[in-house]
Parts: C-alpha cells; sequence; structure tokens
C-alpha cells in the first residue's frame, strides 16, 4: 500500500516535471510582450559633477529656437504651427498641445539643445520630468529614435531609460544630471541609418551624446528604433524631422531654450 502511494507520487513528479519542461521549451515570442521586459536597472551609472559652460550657435548652425517664437517649429500630429508656450526666452512644453518637430527635414547632424524641469518638479521614475529628443520623427505610427530626456537627479529608474540613454537600448556611460530647476544641456551627434532601395538596413544608425558636457553615449550603434515594448527595428527612411516630447506624466512640464543643429554633409 505503501509502496503504491509513493509510485502513484513518483508518477505526479514525473508529470509536473514534464509540464515544467514544455513551458521552458514553449518557442519565444508566445507570452505577450511587457514594458518590464526590456527594461535594466543595473549597474548604476556613476554621478559626475558637469562644468557650466554652454555652447552658443556657430556661424553655420540652423537656428531651431532662440527664445523669441516657434517659427521652425509645427505640431507632431498635423504640421499645423507648433503651439508649445513661449514666454522669458524659453518655451515649455505644453502637454495637451503634444509632440512638436521641426519644419525641417534632416539626415546627419549635430544638434545642441538646453532643457531645464521646474525646480519644484514632482513625481518619480519615468513620470518626473519626462520628455525625449526624438532625433528622427519618421513618421506616423514610428516610434522613431529617442534620446530620453529625464531629471536624473537622485531619480531611481530603469537606467536604459534614464536622463542621457538611447530609450531601452543604451545605458548613459556615467550620470551628470544636474538638480531641478537648473539649465542642462545635450551635444548629440547623429549619423542617419541608410537602406537599401528594398527598405532592408544598409548601416546602422549611430550617435554620440555629450550630457552637460560629459560624453554620455560614444558612437552608439542604434539596434533600430527606441521601442516602448518589444525588440527594435529598423524602417526605410531617407530625411526626418526632429521631435521633442510632450510626455503624458503628470509631472510639471520642462522648458526648452537655444537649440541649433548643422548639417552635416
Ligand atoms: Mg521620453
Amino acid at each position: 500500500m505503501k509502496c503504491m502511494r509513493i509510485s502513484r507520487l513518483v508518477v505526479i513528479a514525473a508529470l509536473f516535471a514534464v509540464a515544467v519542461s514544455l513551458v521552458a521549451q514553449a518557442p519565444e515570442g508566445t507570452a505577450k510582450p511587457k514594458p518590464e521586459d526590456t527594461e535594466i536597472w543595473q549597474p548604476i551609472p556613476a554621478v559626475v559633477t558637469p562644468g557650466a559652460t554652454f555652447a552658443e550657435a556657430p556661424s553655420d548652425a540652423i537656428v531651431l529656437f532662440d527664445g523669441k517664437n516657434l517659427d521652425e517649429w509645427v505640431s507632431n500630429k498635423d504640421k499645423t504651427p507648433a503651439k508649445w508656450n513661449v514666454a522669458n526666452g524659453l518655451m515649455t512644453v505644453s502637454k495637451g498641445e503634444g509632440n512638436i518637430e521641426t519644419r525641417r527635414s534632416f539626415k546627419n547632424y549635430q544638434l545642441h539643445l538646453e532643457w531645464k524641469t521646474p525646480e519644484s518638479i514632482t513625481g518619480s521614475g519615468q513620470a518626473r520630468g519626462n520628455s525625449g529628443v526624438f532625433l528622427a520623427s519618421t513618421g506616423p505610427g514610428d516610434d522613431g529614435y529617442e534620446l530620453q530626456v529625464l531629471d536624473a537627479y537622485q531619480n531611481s529608474t530603469y537606467v536604459n531609460g534614464m536622463g542621457g540613454s538611447i530609450y531601452k537600448q543604451s545605458i548613459p556611460l556615467v550620470n551628470p544630471g544636474r538638480k531641478p530647476g537648473q539649465w542642462q544641456c545635450y551635444d548629440v551627434a547623429w549619423t542617419a541609418p541608410t537602406f537599401n532601395d528594398d527598405g532592408s538596413l544598409k548601416t546602422p544608425a549611430y550617435v554620440t551624446v555629450f550630457y552637460n558636457g560629459v560624453l554620455v553615449q560614444n558612437h552608439f550603434e542604434l539596434k533600430g528604433q527606441t521601442l516602448y515594448v518589444g525588440k527594435p527595428f529598423y524602417k526605410a527612411y531617407t530625411t526626418a524631422p526632429i521631435k521633442l516630447q510632450a510626455h503624458g506624466d503628470k509631472s510639471e512640464p520642462l522648458s526648452f531654450r537655444n537649440i541649433w543643429v548643422r548639417e552635416i554633409k
């Protein structure tokens, strides 16, 4: 009797082991992907205190924002004139108006822009001063290629989504983020991806980023568009606007100033 019970137990255990191994062998992609699947939380980049200088536009730059108006910007939604708020030499995200993008399109370029979160900003993680510089806003429905803008000062989040990251693709080398209320800057060199006639990838995109003058992305090779959910992939384009994000979180909106670009021929 005892022996029977043991053998039944052995059979149940064996069936359980088979079930576990079948689950483990389930083909990739059958489970619904979640945002958390592509978050990385460790190691946390070292904090670096940046210097205090900002770059003025050189003579061959196209000035995208000089503090006066949004003439170089349109709504990402319908290409009508951008309606973010301009006052006191800066533009402030108007979340209800949505993302804005440059009226012009670019291929390879050098970009400078300055941003700050309000000193009294609230929220945490991805809901604390979230915006973004989409280095190529490739079209409706596309995620594009996002250099994350986010309060990086003592603000815990997944490190491949922190300020200075290439969203969900590349963790910044260090963290030179300033406190809320202080101006910060990005200097970017963007090498656009190129495509064959059939739309397949010829050469990938590369990006180099200085955050407050400190190198945080060093000729990083992108794996495709920066996606909130799922694995990145490329989609063919030739030139594209640069887009700024009106993120839907509840924290107080960021401001931008001194934005210029130099096309690399
Ligand atoms: Mg963002």
